[in-house]
């Protein structure tokens, strides 16, 4: 099951979460949305900071 999600509908491509962590989100370039790229195995500090970051609260974790 997926951990974390990013709801493209309200994700206004800021990159605030790619830049947070890059190895778990990135910028869709077609979309200019976040899309997660890499499925963790947890929900660490890093990925944590990132949703934190996320100034419309896009993406949600499980
Ligand atoms: S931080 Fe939120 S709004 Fe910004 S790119 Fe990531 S998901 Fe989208």
């Amino acid at each position: 099951m997926n951990k974390i999600k990013v709801d493209e509908n309200l994700c206004i491509g800021c990159g605030a979460c790619t830049a947070i962590a890059p190895q778990t989100f990135q910028l869709n370039p077609d979309k200019g949305k976040a899309e997660v790229i890499n499925q963790p195995e947890k929900v660490d500090e890093t990925i944590k900071m990132a949703i934190n970051s996320c100034p419309v609260g896009a993406i949600k974790a499980q």
